[in-house]
């Protein structure tokens, strides 16, 4: 795809970071059924998941060929997205909790450019990664912040799965220990510093466009969970920050 065109995803991206500080897309525990015609939570997760992993690797297997190196970088990308719209949704005790269609809608969209831009960019572009590029700084830096980022973010989702193992599938609690002690959102914490270990690894800007939709969704999101646990839980722990450990 023409560069400018990423760039104009990235743009949207950005204007849209503070927009979802107004706007809490409504899916979770900011569903308020007030978006029209729903779905199961699950099969929307399925659904708009799987769009990712299917646009991925359809425009990268169509692409010039491959390398070690972006065979490699299309695993993780792969990894990442078979545990998000196979595994994932099916270990969620979210009941029988919807989400609306629209919201569906807008992660296909999402999902689908992001998925496409990023294979069509490792499979047109097998020349810039060679196999010394398994030794290149920027792929092992890359690499450690995207296994720390992911360790982090599986870690934290499953935590707070394992919550409601005893209760019933549409009650929240105050989640304590790991980094909740630091932080109300670790799994988005862990997903944005994969997405921008992948950026860092990758080094294309298709890959940045990804870390900024990371960011541009995750950010306001965590915010929402922050501000709703505060008002849900009074004893909720006051020095807890939102997403940045110590920071916001
Ligand atoms: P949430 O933290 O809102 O929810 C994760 C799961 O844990 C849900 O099943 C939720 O149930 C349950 N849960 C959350 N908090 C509690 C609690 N306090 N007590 C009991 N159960 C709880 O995550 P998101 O839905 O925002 O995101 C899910 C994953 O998708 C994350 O890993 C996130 O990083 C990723 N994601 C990535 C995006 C990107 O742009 N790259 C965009 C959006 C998400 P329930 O659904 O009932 O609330």
């Amino acid at each position: 795809m023409e560069e400018h065109w990423v760039w104009i995803w990235i743009g949207l991206a950005v204007v849209l970071l503070p927009v979802q500080f107004f706007i809490a897309p409504p899916y979770g525990r900011h569903n308020k059924n007030s978006w029209g015609l729903q779905i199961n939570s699950k099969i929307g997760w399925i659904i708009m998941e799987l769009v990712a992993l299917l646009s991925f690797f359809i425009s990268f297997v169509l692409g010039e060929g491959f390398t070690p190196v972006t065979l490699v970088i299309a695993g993780l990308f792969t990894l990442h997205y078979i545990h998000r719209s196979i595994i994932y949704p099916f270990l969620t005790r979210s009941g029988s909790k919807t989400m609306p269609v629209l919201i569906v809608i807008f992660a296909i969209i999402f999902n689908s450019i992001n998925g496409y831009i990023n294979g069509d960019y490792l499979g047109a572009n097998p020349g810039e990664y060679p196999l010394e590029y398994f030794g290149d700084i920027r792929f092992m830096a890359g690499l450690t912040i995207f296994c720390i980022g992911a360790f982090i973010n599986i870690i934290a989702d499953y935590y707070l799965i394992s919550l409601r193992k005893n209760g019933r599938q549409d009650v929240y609690h105050i989640p304590k220990g790991f980094l909740f002690g630091r932080i109300s959102c670790p799994n988005h914490f862990g997903e944005i510093l994969e997405w921008t270990g992948f950026a860092i690894l990758a080094w294309n800007l298709p890959a940045l466009a990804f870390a900024a939709w990371t960011v541009s969704n995750l950010i306001p999101r965590a915010w929402h969970h922050h501000k709703w646990y505060k008002q849900k839980f009074p004893e909720y722990p006051r020095e807890r920050k939102v997403v940045f450990p110590g920071v916001f």
